[in-house]
Order: structure tokens, then C-alpha cells, then sequence
């Protein structure tokens, strides 16, 4: 039977009025190399294990029969202005797949060929993007943040051409392709879609169909139905942004084509874990001179994205009271979610009146300092009494700690002290605590530039050796992984958006 989103006939069209995708195939690649499978996500998603007649698969090659893939249409807002029709340019669907226990997950090809959105690009990807995207969600995964998965990485065999110049020639790649996993690609995006065409029909159908497959916490019925959905999208976006915050990242294209309404993180660019602690930190080199999706506006930007959201489920809703209540509820309630974080990763049992300013003083100490915002806390839980502050955190800071760094730092350890002893829990389950909520090894951009070079001159052991410490990174497998950014890197190397997402 022929779908209603069946473009093949002119796979130049885009539009498809009452459904939001088109069917496509991948390309198909007759020489693809397997780079890595990630087998423990394979069972759980209930594909089993991996044999070496599955690689054609996993680029996408020899489909079943009875599964159709197809693309899906969004919009969306870009660095603040409405940007119109968007859509999977580069990712393909194939449904999903369920486990022996019923669970439903979407698997898609991302960098398998062009779509009927993928306007001028060539629905490829490079090594460099596949490799960040496969390894940072992982990374993610086990850190405890909500986010899509990935299956699995593959060189296509094809040379894919980017724009990057190399003596006046544009530069040829390495093309490959990710298998991306979720329990849902649906963006913020997808709803703004269908409600800025008008199609408010299909726009109920679509939050009918997302209430009921990703959000069995809501029970209502009728409009309350649509006022808990958007409510619902609110927690979860304030506590996928408070998890963002512990963990230092920063995604980089906070666009609202990037943002799940199931509160994952999703789009994985120009993204970068934070080095030294710093507030207007951009890994995207094209959010320069305004630092809109820097890390510390990450709280803000989310409501904003909300607000159009807000928007585009008015229709259905139809209460612009409720809905700027709510987003104003969005906002303290991040806050408050946000600096409970901050008590655990100091390990205050709870938070206290007095802690805004204790937390305001220790953001200028971080910035001053140029403190390394992972090792500071981890550094944090060895204090001793009567030790060489200087000597203790000496390894943390990119800069020089002199004299009168030392004694703001001093300053500082002696409040931490006082406001410890406040604490209603013992020393062990606060130390407890901390341990839970500051991880030891984060993936730092650097790290992956290094892999990124290593893969690319055939060599994996870097690839297996982070893709080790990031499936543990509570503990310190290796000691050589656990310390500041070296000299010859800075914070956005190998980190133009070109080189992070295409
Ligand atoms: P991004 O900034 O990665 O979120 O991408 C924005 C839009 O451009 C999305 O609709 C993507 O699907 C599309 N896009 C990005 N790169 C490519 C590509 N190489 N081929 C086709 N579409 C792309
Ligand atoms: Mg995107
Ligand atoms: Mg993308």
C-alpha cells in the first residue's frame, strides 16, 4: 500500500499536507567498514548480537522487505528567528523495534543519503560528526542524562565533499554513518510545524500520539489532557537542563529542531563538555559574537524554546493564562532544581537561604581562577585539614595560582568548611553524595579531536580506550584521562560547527 507521505514519484517535494514524513531509502554504500557496535545496547533493544552479515545493515544496505524508512518534516527556530520548514535532512527512520519485554525504540541511519529535506545538502556525514555524535551520547548515557543512543559506527566507503579548504581545494572525507537510537525523535519542532501550517488536526493527532506512547504519567482527558502535556515537557526540559549543568555541557545549537519534547538530549553538533568553569562558554563558533546558546544562558534559552512551543500547542490549549503561568512556573522551578544540583555536587545535604550567595561567590572564585570545573569538585572531596591549598589545587586551574589566588581560595575552602558543618548527615554520606553526582571522567573535546585523528589513521585503541572510561565515569579507570585540558589545545579545538556537525 502506498504511504500518504510516499514522495518517490518527486523526491524533490517537500511538502506533505496531513502527515509529517516521506518515505526514502538510504543510498546504500557497496564498501562500508565497521568502526563500532555497541553490543550491550544491541540486547537491550532486543536486536541481539552482532555477526558480520550485519554490516551491510548497519549503513543502511539490505533492508527487510516489510520495513519502510522514511524521513520526518519539522521546523523551527534558529538562533531566535522562525526559520520555516526544516526536516530530517540526513537521518533516516526505520520504525522501531520492540524487546521481548515490549519496549518500543526508534532506530535511524543519520549521514545514510539525502531526503526530500535535505534541501542542498548531500544528506551525508564525516567521520569527525559520526564519531562525536556515537561517543558523546554514550558518554551520556552513562552519566545518568537523558538522551538518544547510538547502535552503532560505520565508515561508508564513500569520500563525502565539505567545505573546509586545503591549498584552495575543498577537502574530501571520510563519509559514515551512526545508528541512532530513542524511545522517540519527536521534537519541539515537529509540533511547531504542523500548528504554523494550520494543520491543527494533524497537530492534535501528533500530541494524542505522543501523550499516549511517551507519557504514561498523564491520565487526563480532553483540553487538561494538552495542558499536561505541555506541562510535562516543562519538567522534563528543567531537569534535562539541570543535568546539562552538573556535567558541564554545553550542546551548542540550542535550536528548537533540536530539542526533544521528551526531554532528551538530541543533535549531538558543536557540542563540548566545559574545561575551566566559565559561564559564556560556546563550543560553536558561529554563536561567537552574541554567546546565545553559551553554557550558563542554557536555563533561559530552554524557556524561550518552550515559549514557542507554548505557541504552537495553543490551538489546542487555548489559554494563554495557563500557559505563561506555567512558563513563569518554569522558571523558578529550574532554579530551585538547579541549585539542589549544586548541594548535592557540594554535598549540602539541603539547600539554605543563605546559599545563593555562597554559590554566587564560588562562580567568581571559578571564573577568577580559571578552575577546571570536573576536577575542582573532584578535588573537592580529598580536602584535608591543614593541607596545601595551593599544592591541592595547583593541577585544576589554567592559570597561575599566586599569592592572592591562593588566599581567595583559602577564603573560600574555610566558608565551604563552615557551611559543611551544617550539614544534618554524616561526613561519609556526604562524601557519598558527591561521589554520585561529580563524575571523574568526562569526554572532553580534546579527547575526542585525538580519537577523531587516531581513527582516521586506522588506529582504534583510543576509540576502545573511551569508550571504556565513559561506560564507568563515576570512577577513574585511567589516571591519564582525570586532568585538565592540556596547554596545546583550547576549549573549542577541532569545534568550527563544520567540524563539529557536518
Ligand atoms: P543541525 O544544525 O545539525 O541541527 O541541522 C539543521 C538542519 O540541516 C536539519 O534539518 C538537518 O537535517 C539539516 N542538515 C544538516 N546537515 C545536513 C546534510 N549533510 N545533509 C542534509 N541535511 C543536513
Ligand atoms: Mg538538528
Ligand atoms: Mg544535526
Amino acid at each position: 500500500e502506498k504511504f500518504p507521505g510516499d514522495l518517490s514519484n518527486n523526491p524533490m517535494q517537500r511538502n506533505t499536507p496531513g502527515v509529517l514524513f516521506a518515505t526514502i531509502k538510504p543510498a546504500g554504500f557497496d564498501q562500508p567498514e565497521l568502526i563500532a557496535f555497541n553490543e550491550k545496547l544491541s540486547e537491550e533493544i532486543g536486536l541481539g548480537r552482532y555477526e558480520d552479515k550485519d554490516l551491510g545493515f548497519l549503513v543502511g544496505n539490505n533492508l527487510p522487505d516489510n520495513v519502510q524508512t522514511y524521513a520526518t518534516a519539522y521546523a523551527g527556530h534558529q538562533f531566535g528567528n522562525w526559520a520555516g520548514q526544516l526536516g530530517d535532512g540526513r537521518a533516516i527512520l526505520a520504525g522501531e523495534i520492540i524487546n521481548e519485554v515490549g519496549k518500543k525504540t526508534e532506530i535511524q541511519w543519520k549521514g545514510a543519503g539525502a531526503t526530500p529535506y535535505s534541501r542542498h545538502a548531500d544528506g551525508r556525514a564525516v567521520l569527525r560528526s559520526s564519531v562525536r555524535e556515537y561517543l558523546m551520547s554514550e558518554a551520556m548515557y552513562h552519566l545518568g542524562v537523558p538522551t538518544t543512543r547510538a547502535l552503532s559506527l560505520a565508515f561508508t566507503g564513500e569520500e563525502v565533499i565539505r567545505d573546509i579548504m586545503y591549498n584552495g581545494n575543498p577537502q574530501l572525507e571520510k563519509g559514515a554513518v551512526v545508528i541512532r537510537t530513542a524511545e522517540s525523535f519527536l521534537r519541539f519542532g515537529h509540533f511547531e510545524l504542523m500548528s504554523a501550517q494550520k494543520e491543527y488536526k494533524t497537530l492534535q493527532q501528533l500530541t494524542d500520539v505522543a501523550i499516549e506512547n511517551y507519557f504514561p504519567e498523564i491520565t487526563s482527558s480532553g483540553s487538561q489532557r494538552y495542558r499536561d502535556f505541555f506541562e510535562n515537557v516543562c519538567m522534563r526540559t528543567a531537569n534535562l537542563m539541570t543535568e546539562w549543568f552538573r556535567v558541564g555541557f554545553v550542546h551548542g545549537v540550542m535550536n528548537t529542531d533540536n530539542m526533544s519534547v521528551l526531554g532528551l538530549t538530541i543533535d549531538y553538533g558543536p557540542y563540548s563538555m566545559m574545561d575551566e568553569y566559565d559561564l559564556n562558554f560556546t563550543p560553536n563558533t558561529t554563536d561567537l559574537p552574541g554567546r546565545r546558546y553559551a553554557f550558563g544562558k542554557q536555563g533561559q534559552i530552554s524557556q524561550w524554546n518552550l515559549w514557542q512551543l507554548a505557541n504552537a500547542l495553543y490551538p489546542l490549549i487555548k489559554d494563554e493564562k495557563f500557559l505563561e503561568d506555567t512558563l513563569n512556573h518554569y522558571g523558578t522551578y529550574f532554579w530551585e532544581a538547579h541549585d539542589q544540583m549544586l548541594c548535592n555536587k557540594f554535598g549540602l545535604d539541603k539547600l539554605l537561604k543563605e546559599d545563593e550567595s555562597f554559590f554566587t561567590g564560588w562562580q567568581g572564585l571559578m571564573q577568577e581562577l580559571q578552575l577546571d570545573y570536573t576536577l575542582f569538585f573532584n578535588r573537592l572531596e580529598n580536602l584535608a585539614p591543614e593541607m596545601d591549598l595551593k599544592e591541592h589545587f595547583k593541577d585544576v586551574s589554567y592559570s597561575v595560582l599566586d599569592e592572592e589566588k591562593t588566599e581567595k581560595l583559602q577564603h573560600f575552602v574555610t566558608t565551604y568548611q563552615a557551611r559543611l558543618s551544617l550539614n544534618t548527615i554524616s561526613r561519609e554520606e556526604s562524601l557519598d553524595l558527591m561521589r554520585k553526582t561529580n563524575p571523574k571522567f568526562i569526554l572532553r573535546n580534546y579527547l575526542l579531536y585525538q580519537c577523531i585523528e587516531e581513527i582516521g589513521n586506522g588506529n582504534k585503541e583510543m576509540l576502545e580506550k573511551l569508550n571504556s572510561a565513559l561506560q564507568n565515569p563515576y570512577e577513574e579507570l585511567y589516571p591519564e584521562f582525570s586532568v585538565k585540558r592540556p596547554s596545546d589545545y583550547d576549549n573549542t579545538t577541532g569545534c568550527s560547527t563544520l567540524s563539529c556537525s557536518s
